[in-house]
This record gives C-alpha cells, sequence and structure tokens, in this order.
C-alpha cells in the first residue's frame, strides 16, 4: 500500500513511526509531508517583526498555542508508539501529580490526581506546544524522513486521491491521511461542497489569552506537583509549570465569556491586555495569579473554538486524524490526547485489515475505507462526550454578577469534578 500522511503534529508523526513498524517496506511506503520546517520557522512575536521560536514561545499562547497536557493514557500511548519518544517527553516536560481546582475566593473546589491508577503508572505532562512539536520532528530525524511541501488540494474524484503541493508537484496514494489540524485540506477535499459551517471552526463563546513568564514556581504548584485552575465570575486563570523544575518556566491561560466571534486572533497593546487581566483577576485570593500577570507581556487574544461533528472521518481513500477530524476546545486541554488515540486506533485498524481482508476482492483503497469507517465508529462518541465534558465546566459565558450565582457555580464545578472522579474511581474498583 502506498501511504502519504499530511502534516507531522501528533497525529501525523505517530501514524507514521506505527505504520512504519505495522506495514513496513518495501510492500508498503508511507511519506509524511509538513508545510513547516522547524528549523527554519521564525515565529511572529508580538508586533516586533519576526523572532526566534524560543522568545516567541514565551510570550504568545495565540501564535504557537500554549501549554500541551498529555494525561496518563496518552503517555502510556507515547509508550507504545516509540519509547525514545516517551523518554524525551518525560525528561523535557514537568509530571503534574495533582489538579487543583479553587475558586476566585480562595476555596480549593478540588484535589485530582492525575494517575488513573492503571499500570505502568503515569501523571500528566505539560510542556510548550511548540516544544513538542519541535520534538516530534527531531525525533523522526531530519534525514529525509519528513518532506516539507505544503499541501494545497487534494482529489478524491478519482480511483486513487492525488495531493498537489504549494511547489506545483504532485503525489498520488492508496491512501491520504489528514492528520493536518484544524484548517485541514483533505477535510476540505471530503467536505468542501458543504457549507463551511457544518465542518470548519466555530466559535464557543470564549476568549483567551495565555503565555510563559519565567519565575519561580508558585508553592501552589510545587507543593502538590499540580496544575491550577481557578474559576471566578469574570471567568478563569490557569496555570502550571512548563517545563522541568529548574528551568523556572510558568505557563499560563486567561479565559472569558464574550458574545463577539472574532475573524482570529486580536492584537492588542500588551498594557491593554494587562489592564483587562487585572480588571478580571485583581480581586481573586491566589497571589501567583497577580505575580504572573505583572510578568506578562502577551498581545494577542485568541479565540476559543471547536468543530462539529462529522458524520465521517475519512472516504475515497483518506482518513482525518487529530485536529483535522475534531478539533476541541484549547480549554478541554484534550486535543493531543485524542491525537495520540487516533492515530493508536486507526494504525491498529489499517494493519489488521491489510492482514485480514481478502485481496482479491478488495483494493487497497477500500482497505482504508474498511479502517477509516471503523475508526470512526470507535472514536467519534469519546470525543463528543469529552467536548461536552469541557462545556460542561464553562457553564456561563457571562461575567457573573451575583454573590448567590457564584457560589451555586462553585457548586456546580464541586459536583461536576467530583462526579466524574467518583465514576473513575468505581470503574477502575470494578
Ligand atoms: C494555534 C494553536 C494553538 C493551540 N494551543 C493549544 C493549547 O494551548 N493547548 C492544547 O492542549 N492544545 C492546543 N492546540 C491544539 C493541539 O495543538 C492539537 O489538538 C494537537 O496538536 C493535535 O495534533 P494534530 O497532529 O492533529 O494537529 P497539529 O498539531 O495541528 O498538526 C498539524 C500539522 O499539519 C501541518 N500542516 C497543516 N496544514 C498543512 C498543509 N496544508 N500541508 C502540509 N502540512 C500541513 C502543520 O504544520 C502541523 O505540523 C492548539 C492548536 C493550534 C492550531
Amino acid at each position: 500500500m502506498k501511504i502519504i500522511i499530511i502534516g507531522a503534529g501528533f497525529s501525523g508523526v505517530s501514524t507514521y513511526l506505527l505504520l512504519r513498524r505495522m506495514l513496513p517496506p518495501p510492500e508498503h511506503t508511507i511519506t509524511l509531508y509538513d508545510a513547516h520546517d522547524p528549523r527554519a520557522v521564525r515565529l511572529r512575536s508580538g508586533r516586533d517583526g519576526l523572532a526566534s521560536p524560543e522568545e516567541a514561545t514565551r510570550d504568545s499562547a495565540a501564535t504557537v498555542g500554549n501549554i500541551i497536557s498529555l494525561e496518563p493514557p496518552a503517555v502510556r500511548l507515547l509508550r507504545f508508539i516509540d519509547h525514545k519518544l516517551y523518554d524525551t517527553f518525560k525528561a523535557r516536560s514537568y509530571v503534574n501529580r495533582h489538579y487543583t481546582l479553587r475558586s476566585a475566593r480562595g476555596h480549593t473546589l478540588a484535589v485530582i490526581p492525575t494517575a488513573d491508577g492503571k499500570l505502568p503508572a503515569e501523571h500528566t505532562l505539560s510542556c510548550p506546544r511548540f516544544d513538542s512539536w519541535q520534538w516530534l520532528h527531531e525525533h523522526v530525524g531530519y534525514d529525509d524522513s519528513v518532506c516539507y511541501r505544503r499541501a494545497t488540494e487534494v482529489d478524491l474524484a478519482r480511483g486513487r486521491p492525488v495531493v498537489h503541493f504549494a511547489d506545483g508537484s504532485r503525489d498520488d496514494a492508496d491512501l491520504v491521511v489528514g492528520a493536518d489540524g484544524v484548517r485541514s485540506v483533505v477535510k476540505k477535499a471530503l467536505f468542501g461542497h458543504e457549507d463551511e459551517s457544518s465542518y470548519g471552526p466555530a466559535f464557543e463563546g470564549f476568549l483567551g489569552v495565555g503565555g510563559f513568564v519565567d519565575m519561580d514556581l508558585p508553592t501552589s504548584v510545587t507543593d502538590l506537583e499540580s496544575m491550577v485552575f481557578t474559576f471566578g465570575p469574570a471567568g478563569s486563570f490557569g496555570y502550571c509549570s512548563a517545563a522541568a523544575p529548574e528551568q523556572r518556566r510558568v505557563a499560563w491561560w486567561s479565559n472569558w465569556g464574550s458574545p463577539n466571534a472574532p475573524a482570529g486572533n486580536t492584537v492588542l497593546e500588551a498594557s491593554t491586555i494587562k489592564e483587562q487581566l487585572l480588571d478580571r483577576h485583581a480581586t481573586w485570593r491566589d497571589a501567583a495569579i497577580n505575580d504572573i500577570i505583572q510578568c506578562s507581556s502577551t498581545d494577542r487574544v485568541y479565540p476559543v473554538w471547536t468543530t462539529p461533528d462529522l458524520p465521517h472521518w475519512g472516504q475515497r481513500g483518506s482518513v482525518l486524524l487529530g485536529d483535522a477530524a475534531h478539533t476541541l476546545q484549547a480549554t478541554s486541554g484534550s486535543g493531543a490526547n485524542q491525537a495520540l488515540e487516533d492515530a493508536v486506533v486507526f494504525s491498529l485498524l489499517l494493519s489488521h485489515y491489510m492482514t485480514t481482508s481478502d485481496g482479491a476482492r478488495h483494493v487497497p483503497r477500500d482497505v482504508a475505507d474498511m479502517a477509516s469507517k471503523a475508526l470512526y465508529e470507535i472514536r467519534a462518541p469519546r470525543v463528543a462526550e469529552l467536548r461536552l465534558r469541557s462545556r460542561n465546566l464553562y457553564v456561563t459565558n457571562k461575567r457573573i454578577n451575583s454573590v448567590v450565582l457564584e457560589y451555586l457555580w462553585y457548586l456546580w464545578i464541586f459536583v461536576q469534578t467530583h462526579v466524574s472522579f467518583a465514576s473513575k474511581f468505581l470503574s477502575f474498583m470494578c
């Protein structure tokens, strides 16, 4: 089988590593394409023009993303995908043993262990999104394993999918894997004839700012080795360590409700963003929040969006994985986890159908379609549930002006977190 993977993020690199092992050459060929070479990327930080990635990751969640958190199931999948990749993530990330949920008034609403009781024991890892992307590329290797070309169009109308690239070249395959993120060209080939609102990103009613600051890790992080989430009448504020403790690198994010859906990221004066942060959070009881705001200098506001549930994740020799199939809210912290789950499930399904299907009756493209269909049946309900769970934590996108309603909201968060923790605990015990 000839396979093209578009996108070398979590889903694309994992699928590449797994399929290379499960469907080895020369019978099978797998080519991985990505639009961006991390060695050449110079990211825009603030309005000062181009800056080094290192500078940009310090400061601008809106352009390069903020923290990626990998929960225990995803960490175990990393180990299954590739031991060395797992070692890299473990060594360079912060290991969070707890999630602490607080109210703006200083109550601890929940302290939830990140370990899920399964073996091998793992905890939630946190690292900058941009760094994780670099590690994935580093791991695959810069020895021509990734072809750095931007796919512009995928033609699924013929017997064999054809991919067209920005440099005028083209490639064809039995299977095209769309691991190319939220603006996927493969998704466009599958659904582009429909109204974009049926498959494109949809605003969730929340905006966010965030970034990284260099400072001593707050004791609320180090005491329990915790990610800290605080909820209040004007939104929410989260922070955690973004790297191994000696690096003193704190990631932070603030989300609040908004009726308006901006077209994309909004650039403001950094001082304006700081004023808005202080307006929302200055009276909150956690002193670390104020310290972080004082050190922050981001100038971008980003919208929180998701993509709607799709009727399928691939046909006619194509499959969508990760964000291309389902973009979850940034506030869910689940995007990378779900991308890894897709990659593993799809790779296992494809290699299973390749070895069990009747070659006389099934051409490779049909086998790929069987795997895409099974992937959707297994994974789509789980993703839909995660989207709903994330929405439930952010029950209102309006500023709460009544103390009674504020306390009712804290009660809601308390119940939500304890019910889901209790049900996890019970299913573990059974
Ligand atoms: C700007 C941004 C910020 C984010 N911030 C956070 C965050 O703070 N926390 C969090 O948990 N999640 C965040 N996410 C989501 C998280 O990064 C994803 O859920 C996760 O990385 C999904 O992995 P993926 O492999 O499906 O897609 P991605 O990681 O998006 O990877 C897609 C890959 O495809 C490549 N690509 C895209 N288009 C093309 C093309 N036409 N041709 C060739 N290659 C292409 C890209 O260069 C990229 O390498 C963010 C996503 C974005 C886009």
